[in-house]
């Protein structure tokens, strides 16, 4: 296997199943692990993509079973939001089902609105927020998350004003302890109990 090859272009590596398109006939060739079907290169095994630039070959790098974990779908995740703009946001997968995942997978965090009460436009996840969130879709090896799960939702955050620490007025609303400011947050039933559990401020 090219490792050396594949560090080199970090950006094209990527997490894909069995069946996933990987590239079109166009661009690359079919190489280890991949097929042609039509138009398109496609990925025989759960792996990472391998683009070989110089002979224009695709290979996918199966991934060992023991230190690769792959999310899939109904899968439970704890991860930090990167980004986050109207319903979605950007999350750094850090844990599959409660087991520490190196592996910097992006989740795409879809927050569906049926459920959660909604007060603005404003995302109820802000950068820096941990969340947990379940896999619904593994679709074109994007992993979809939802926040519409049992036990999910944000389970760390700070004030977005001033960055200090906020205690949970409802399940969809956090106050300051430092500077009273009051946001939206969906969070989760554990951020909410354990924001009850403390003394008052
Ligand atoms: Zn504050």
């Amino acid at each position: 296997m090219q490792e050396s090859e594949g560090a080199a272009l970090k950006r094209s590596e990527r997490p894909v199943l069995p069946g996933d398109k990987i590239a079109t006939i166009e661009e690359f060739v079919a190489g280890e692990n991949a097929l042609t079907n039509g138009d398109f290169v496609i990925s025989k095994k759960v792996g990472i993509v391998s683009p070989d630039m110089k002979r224009r070959v695709i290979n996918v790098l199966p991934v060992r079973s023991e230190d690769s974990k792959i999310p899939k779908v109904g899968d439970f995740v704890i991860g930090t939001v990167e980004s986050a703009q109207g319903a979605i946001a950007q999350v750094k997968i850090e844990a599959i089902n409660d087991q520490r995942s190196d592996k910097s997978f992006t989740g795409m965090l879809l927050v569906h609105e049926e459920g959660r009460k909604r007060s603005s436009f404003s995302s109820p996840v802000k950068a820096g927020d941990v969340i947990r969130a379940q896999v619904f879709s593994t679709k074109n090896a994007i992993f979809h998350l939802t926040i519409d799960a049992p036990d999910c939702g944000v389970i760390f955050t700070v004030c977005s004003n001033c960055g200090e620490e906020v205690v949970a007025l409802s399940k969809d609303r956090v106050k300051c302890t430092s500077c009273g400011w009051v946001e939206e947050r969906a969070l989760s039933d554990e951020f909410v109990k354990y924001s009850r559990s403390r003394p008052p401020q």
